[in-house]
């Protein structure tokens, strides 16, 4: 169904519908989307443009190794719905997934590492593990620094560049309606729920706050705390190479580094080093001494990096919970206001939480468990 057209148009946009989604990143665009093939009216509102905050300035890994175990189901879940996505969509997604290693440089990184592989394993994720001597003949490409990795056929990557617009246009002819540029500042209980915007009222029986770092300030307008800190996660870009340099992704056994090279032979270098500004300073800059730290470990770790120029380096705002584990479900004294926000690695995790949620919204329930996701689980209702 789409939303009440009878007052669509360009003078009087569509202002009604089943459910209003804030914010049009990952989360709130999948949402949209499972909301809108269950022909529920849908209009998705943004202080910006749509996907130009963290969906679309990550590093596109589709990490499996690089998640807490509890979250490695959700993450083989999410995968079941990557592979599917360019057939969903239409059109390619630049998606891959020839496995990555997760490189240690220490014994004492070794250990950890193949300890939590261990217990990831036991949750789903195929994985190896290899000795210095093995993970030299299988991936010469890696420094003979790195004592020891795991191998896992799991990880991969996709483009955010191509997955944002294709999300857009196939929520787009399914019915969403999107309106950029309104800055949510309320929202009002009424006959149904009132969202106050910079471009107006838009009116909802439900509503979905999808609104990544931002979601603290929207739960906080209804009388509830969500805790969340601010990453301001930093990523570079080298020049294009026809040369392999990276045959497979690559992350460290402490977090602090993620490879991989793209479809035209870029490499992308993350890892969650920061950079520096606030939410309410809207700052997001390099912070220079940390870039450093980051380009010199990703060259230690790729020595032929070392032989490429950086183009380009940016920050990006990522929520983070006290737990690292996303919020999921409706808020606390809440009966038509849910939540789904601040999964780290949002961008693999991103289609299974739009989906639960939007699974939530529809009946109640979920196809997988979300009950550790609950929004409550740090704070009561004030509402
Ligand atoms: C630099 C960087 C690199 C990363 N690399 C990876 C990676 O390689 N792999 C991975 O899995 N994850 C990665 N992540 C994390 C991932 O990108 C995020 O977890 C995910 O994109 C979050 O999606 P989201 O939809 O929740 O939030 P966002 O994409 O941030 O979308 C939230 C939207 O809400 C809107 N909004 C906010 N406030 C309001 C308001 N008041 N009114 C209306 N709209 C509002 C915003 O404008 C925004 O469009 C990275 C993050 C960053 C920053």
């Amino acid at each position: 169904m789409k939303p009440d057209s009878a007052i669509a148009g360009k003078r009087n946009p569509v202002r009604k519908a089943d459910v209003i989604v804030v914010g049009g990143g990952i989360f709130g665009l999948f949402c949209a989307l499972t909301l809108a093939e269950a022909g529920t009216s849908v209009i998705v509102v943004d202080r910006s443009k749509l996907w130009s905050e963290a969906s679309a300035v990550n590093a596109g890994s589709l990490g499996v190794q690089n998640k807490l175990p509890a979250l490695v189901p959700y993450t083989l879940w999410s995968w079941e719905l990557w592979i599917q996505l360019e057939k969903r969509l239409g059109v390619g997604v630049g998606l891959c997934r020839d496995g990555g290693y997760k490189i240690a440089m220490t014994q004492t990184e070794a250990e950890r590492l193949f300890q939590i592989s261990h217990e990831q394993e036991q949750l789903g994720l195929t994985v190896e593990r290899l000795a210095q001597n093995e993970l030299r003949t299988r991936a010469p490409w890696i420094s003979p620094e790195c004592v020891a990795a795991t191998f896992s056929p799991d990880d991969g990557y996709a483009s955010p560049t191509l997955v944002g617009p294709a999300l857009r246009r196939t929520a787009e002819e399914l019915g969403v309606v999107i309106v950029e540029h309104a800055d949510v500042y309320a929202i009002r209980h009424g006959n149904s729920l009132c969202v106050e915007t910079s471009k107006g009222e838009f009116y909802g029986k439900k509503i979905a706050i999808t609104s990544g770092a931002w979601s603290a300030k929207l739960a906080a307008m209804v009388g509830v705390d969500l805790p969340i800190s601010l990453d301001v996660n930093m990523v570079s870009v080298t020049e294009p190479t026809p040369r392999q340099v990276i045959p497979n992704i690559v992350t460290h056994a402490r977090g602090i580094l993620t490879l991989k090279q793209v479809a035209n032979g870029s490499c992308l270098i993350g890892g969650g080093w920061q950079g520096i500004g606030t939410i309410d300073d809207s700052r997001k800059e390099l912070d220079y001494d940390q870039l450093v730290h980051n380009l010199r470990l990703a060259m230690r770790v790729i020595p032929r990096l070392g032989q490429l120029n950086v183009l380009r380096s940016w920050a990006g705002y990522e929520g983070v919970t006290p737990d690292s584990y996303p919020y999921l479900g409706l808020l606390p004294g809440h009966r038509d206001i849910y939540c789904a926000a601040c999964a780290r690695g949002g961008f693999t995790l991103g289609p299974l939480m739009g989906q639960l949620l939007a699974e939530l919204i529809l009946g109640g329930c979920t196809s997988r468990p979300v009950n550790i996701f609950d929004p409550g689980r740090f704070s009561n209702a004030s509402a």
